[in-house]
């Protein structure tokens, strides 16, 4: 099982040099403190989707808190290689669902760019992390073969530029993608799914926003946060830039266990992310990726905790709560017993 992962999101060290990343497992020991010793059955995990965390997100971290509800989402664990939960590599069927090396299409009216491949931070559970985007990267380094798909369908109406993580391109990269989209007249919409506000806040500067606004039409910004913890100022301070320029803000998380499948910490990541000025778009099931079964709540559960979170907060700040099935022409919801 093991020889098999041979690909995954692996990135080289990052161009920039101001990318304050931690991938030396001493270093997160180092910072989190004595509780945490090297556990020598996590290498395997460690080698093939290796540990990678941002400084500022590891600063959202308690030391000595070995079940703090940040540091599961990064920590390698001897549980990614348990036998008795196999899991799949491509559980979407992502690459059966191109019309080229880096455009996915599965949705009426949407396609996903896959922009980049690499990410500030490796979220244990990604449903991507042994999806092989550097290849398609390799096939069509220019996006020129994605562009001509999306200039010959006129369909499709909003691109979802997605990855890895699009905004861990250079500012010059996106604002040669954000011309050339803007020059498809049909597309009327430039979604963006990234980690990086919430992970790495110093990232988003006035150059990247300038970059992004050569797209002229609507802009929506789709972050990443499962856990309010993660929501410190510095991520409501970017987040800001985004509002202030135009953008929709939304989020979505994956439903995590022992890191937010509690309706109180749920609630309380939906009234964050409003003081923020971001609104709750998804709650998703995990996906069944290879190394991520330790994650998993039941469905049962699942719809509990949606139920409660909807007799607690204002319909707006409920996310749907939805699992994505091979061959839907959308996500689906997972309807509540008690709807
Ligand atoms: C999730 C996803 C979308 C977007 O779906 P929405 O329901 O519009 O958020 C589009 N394309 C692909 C391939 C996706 O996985
Ligand atoms: S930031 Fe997104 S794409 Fe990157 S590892 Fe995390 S979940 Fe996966």
């Amino acid at each position: 099982m093991i020889a098999k992962l041979e690909r995954t999101l692996n990135p080289p060290e990052h161009p920039d040099g101001g990318l304050a990343v931690v991938t030396d497992p001493a270093a997160l020991m180092d910072r989190l403190g004595a509780a945490f010793t090297e556990d020598p059955a996590i290498t395997p995990s460690r080698e093939q989707f290796p540990l990678r965390v941002t400084r500022s997100f590891l600063d959202r971290i308690s030391p000595g808190l070995p079940h703090d509800p940040l540091l599961l989402q990064i920590l390698p664990q001897a549980a990614e290689f348990d036998p008795r939960a196999p899991g799949l590599l491509d559980p979407l069927d992502e690459a059966g669902r191109r019309t080229s090396p880096r455009l996915i299409r599965k949705y009426h009216g949407r396609a996903l760019l896959l922009a980049s491949a690499e990410c500030s931070i490796h979220c244990r559970y990604c449903f991507r992390k042994h999806f092989p985007i550097r290849d398609a990267i390799r096939e069509d380094p220019d996006c020129e073969q994605a562009l001509a798909d999306l200039c010959a369908d006129t369909s499709i109406r909003e691109v979802i530029l997605s990855g890895g993580d699009p905004l861990t391109l250079s500012d010059r990269r996106l604002a040669t993608l954000a011309a050339r989209l803007a020059s498809l007249t049909h597309i009327a919409t430039l979604r963006i799914h990234t980690r990086e506000p919430v992970v790495r806040p110093a990232r988003i500067q006035k150059d990247l926003i300038e970059a992004l606004l050569e797209f002229p039409r609507r802009r929506v910004l789709v972050i990443h946060a499962n856990h309010p913890n993660e929501l410190v100022p510095a991520v409501g301070r970017g987040l800001d830039r985004f509002r202030e320029a135009g953008f929709h803000l939304l989020n979505q998380s994956v439903l995590l266990a022992h890191v937010n499948d509690e309706v109180e910490v749920l609630a309380e990541l939906s009234e964050t992310l409003f003081s923020d000025g971001v609104l709750p778009y998804y709650l998703h099931l995990l996906d069944p990726v290879q190394g991520s079964a330790h994650f998993a709540v039941p469905d049962e559960r699942a719809r509990t905790l949606h139920t409660e979170l909807r007799a607690r907060l204002p319909g707006y700040l409920v996310p749907r709560l939805v699992r994505e099935i091979p061959g839907a022409h959308s996500k689906t919801p997972l309807v509540s017993g008690s709807e």
